[in-house]
């Protein structure tokens, strides 16, 4: 039969309406028709996205190997137009920050996830978590709010979904100063000195008035997927849990009674919502019985089998966040399986689960096996918003990989907006109105030196390259990826080098940008090439002197100097012997990856700091307590709380930061990871001979990354991304830091 086709104009948003005559069909992809009559409906128009290259619609197809993940799947009542399912996740922005939160999940929906979600949803300020922003659906502003993200999800043909949360003792409420309901009377999971008052009767019916209302609101506020909450130590897997539930009542003691309250949430969810929104659970596959040699709990099995078919959706994670959420450097791609296998086996809904998936193979093997419907993921689709889509389009080898180093979280531990070492774009999209995939063209054709080819110079030369600007890029090493290259050969880092791994692919694929390695350029080099702008990202090097955070100036009692080592020494091979003490003053990861790094190498290593943990800024990233058990396993010697003041060459005197009394370790070299120096020379350098130039001298020099200020590898790839968009622009837009904070839902 002959299709005639109807010419569509895409609409940005809304419903538009449309006679359409008997016998003809519509081409392309369109939602939420309703019939009026047998000649008129309305739809929604969804929008495609513009190639991401203008003008430069893709001619790639998917491989058909991967055509089972954009089958559609359905959830209940509503449909998911493919697998690919963001999970919710905290994002620093919750409705502190709505516009920023309904961008940011929009473009994902525009990347192609069929169903995004959005990160815990409070039904009531007794569920408050603050510092750590939250969705809230407490009041109809609330719905307001939540509406601009729902809308700006179905623009692209996915669905909404929101995870309505119950805090119990895992929500401290210090902002609504409401006391917290628990299953019993217990001490605050967050660790703040409060106690939950235990949940009567009467509690619990509010509770399950206060949900159904809140389920309510979600419809209203255009949601698709509810979710009933069960799991990560909040309210209600505190009643599935037999160590924090031993009430004597019918929600407590068997395992039929512990699964009471989450049955009747979800009995009760159907009910309100059910005929036109989707009801998900989101439950751990294990729990604290579980271990890694017995990951499978017979209870929780029984737990899902009386569950089983009364939900539309499983999305089941697991009872350690530290694993289900781990960093690269201590849990690999797709590691839950080996205790989420069984969810699919004793129910006949679709299971969605994470494992920061990255390959679309490994997607397809887990469809295929019978391991998931979905494909959920977090990191990746913060990484990649538009992974799914580079799918779709044969493009796979243009996927922005997660690398697994949870900057993304020090957005939800810090409450400020979601950051990601990969993705400079993320958290931007409304404030500086950033898309991972587009970009301004050049606005001159000006050509641009980049000296350094760190994360910093390889995304600003990336960046440039996109926008269309003739691009040369110096770099003195014979390698690309600077820090980045040598960070990745450390213990447990190897995914690190994606960082420069998806830059430089591609970089290879742009005809103006031109890269010369092993070329070490000084100022009168840098000048001669007569380049119109110079963008100097030549890095930074680790100090020797025990300047940081301790010292705050150099330290004079350090000796003699070749026994004494930096990170860049040991990333040169210049190894310690003997007994090394680590002087770790920089307090993220590279003093505890250092460490592991020289155990592996056979030296007795004694690990100090000033803090009272272990690599103490890795709670933000949520990896400190693995860092930890890590050196304690490998045998290192660990001192907290101590500073290091003398080195002589076989001993170090070292103090007490509480008490300032002195202890003597023996050593015999010294390990100092403490601050790092900008190697901003050369640019002071370029920037000086212009400015003798005077002022007729057009070329204009800037320095990025940690040349500029040392800093996190997200910082510099930041830095790298942020000159590319700005420059050639009067950059207003992109300067401006907008406010979010005086939202106005009316
Ligand atoms: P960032 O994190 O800011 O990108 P890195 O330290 O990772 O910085 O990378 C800096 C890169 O600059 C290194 O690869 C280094 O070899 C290179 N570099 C430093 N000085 C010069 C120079 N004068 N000419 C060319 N490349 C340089
Ligand atoms: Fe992945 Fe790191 Fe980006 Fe998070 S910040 S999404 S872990 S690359």
């Amino acid at each position: 039969m002959a299709l005639h086709s109807i010419s569509l104009k895409p609409a940005s948003s809304g419903k538009i309406r449309f006679s359409l005559p008997i016998g003809q069909h519509i081409h392309g992809h369109v939602d939420r028709i309703k019939y009026h009559s047998s000649t008129l409906i309305t739809f929604r128009v969804i929008r495609y996205a513009p190639s991401i290259y203008p003008g430069e619609p893709s001619t790639m197809s998917r491989d058909p190997r991967y055509d089972i993940l954009f089958e559609p799947v359905r959830i209940g009542p509503v449909q998911a137009p493919n697998r690919f399912y963001q999970v919710p996740h905290c994002n620093g922005m919750g409705n502190l920050r709505p516009r920023m939160l309904a961008e940011m999940r929009g473009i994902k929906a525009e990347g192609g996830w069929g169903v995004v979600c959005t990160e815990y949803c409070s039904i009531h300020p007794s569920s408050d978590d603050m510092p750590h922003p939250y969705a809230s659906l407490w009041d109809q502003a609330d719905i307001k709010a939540n509406a601009l993200m729902t809308e700006k999800v179905h623009e692209f043909g996915a669905l909404a979904g929101v995870e309505l949360w119950a805090g119990g003792a895992g929500g401290p409420n210090l902002l609504t100063r409401e006391v917290a309901r628990g299953v019993a009377s217990m001490p605050s999971v967050t660790g703040h000195p409060f106690q939950t008052r235990a949940m009567d009767k009467k509690d619990i019916r509010d509770l399950r008035r206060w949900h159904r209302s809140a389920a309510l609101r979600a419809r209203e506020a255009g949601f698709d997927i509810v979710y009933i909450y069960a799991t990560h130590n909040y309210l209600l897997s505190q009643f599935l849990s037999p160590d924090h539930n031993r009430r004597t009542d019918e929600y407590g003691g068997s395992v039929k009674n512990r699964v009471r309250l989450v049955r009747e949430l979800i009995e009760e969810t159907k009910d309100a919502i059910g005929d036109s929104c989707a009801v998900a659970v989101r439950m751990s596959a294990d729990d604290a019985t579980c271990t890694p040699e017995h990951p499978v709990s017979e209870e929780r099995r029984e737990m899902f089998e009386i569950l089983a078919e009364l939900p539309d959706l499983w999305d089941v994670n697991i009872h350690n966040y530290e694993h289900e959420m781990g960093v690269s450097r201590f849990i690999r791609e797709g590691s839950l399986e080996k205790i989420m296998h069984f969810v699919k086996s004793v129910t006949t809904k679709p299971v969605v689960s994470v494992g920061r998936f990255t390959s679309p193979d490994t997607m397809v093997s887990q469809v295929r096996r019978g391991i998931v419907d979905f494909i959920g993921a977090a990191r990746p689709s913060i990484a990649d918003p538009f992974l799914p889509r580079k799918i779709e389009e044969g493009r796979g080898d243009e996927i922005r990989e997660c690398i697994g180093c949870n900057i993304c979280y020090i957005g939800d531990s810090l409450s400020v907006p979601i950051r990601c070492t990969q993705n400079p774009t993320m958290g931007e999209e409304w404030r500086r109105g950033w898309h991972p995939e587009r970009i301004e063209p050049a606005t001159s054709d000006a050509t641009v030196l980049v000296i350094g080819a760190g994360p910093a110079g390889l995304e600003a030369t990336r960046a440039l390259g996109q926008r269309g600007y003739n691009v040369m890029l110096a770099e003195a090493s014979t390698a690309l990826g600077g820090r980045v290259t040598q960070e990745c050969k450390l213990p447990g880092l190897a995914e690190w080098g994606r960082v420069r791994d998806y830059r430089v692919q591609q970089i290879q694929t742009m005809p103006n940008v031109d890269v010369y390695l092993d070329n070490h350029l000084d100022a009168e080099d840098a000048l001669s090439i007569g380049a119109d702008h110079i963008v100097v990202a030549t890095g930074s090097k680790w100090r020797a002197d025990g300047f940081g955070r301790y010292h705050s100036k150099p330290c004079p009692d350090l000796g003699p100097a070749d026994q004494i080592f930096t990170p860049d020494d040991i990333f040169m091979g210049r190894i310690p012997q003997g007994r090394a003490l680590l002087f770790d003053d920089d307090h993220y990861y590279m003093g505890s990856v250092l460490a592991e790094a020289l155990v592996e190498r056979g030296v007795k290593v004694c690990f100090v700091t000033p803090e009272n943990l272990v690599s103490a800024w890795g709670v933000m990233t949520d990896e400190q307590y693995q860092t930890q058990q890590r050196l304690i396993q490998l045998g290192v010697e660990i001192i907290t709380a101590h500073g290091l003041d003398e080195f002589d060459g076989s001993s170090a005197r070292l103090s007490c930061v509480y008490t300032e009394k002195s202890r003597v370790v023996t050593a015999d070299t010294l390990v100092l990871v403490t601050a790092r120096t900008p190697m901003d020379g050369l640019y002071k350098e370029i920037a000086g001979m212009l400015e003798q130039d005077g002022s007729e001298s057009a070329t204009s020099v800037h320095k990025i990354g940690d040349c500029d200020a040392p800093a996190i590898i997200a910082a510099a790839v930041y830095a790298g991304h942020r000159y590319a968009r700005e420059l050639g622009t009067d950059s207003q837009q992109s300067r401006v830091v907008r406010q979010d904070r005086l939202f106005d839902p009316d």
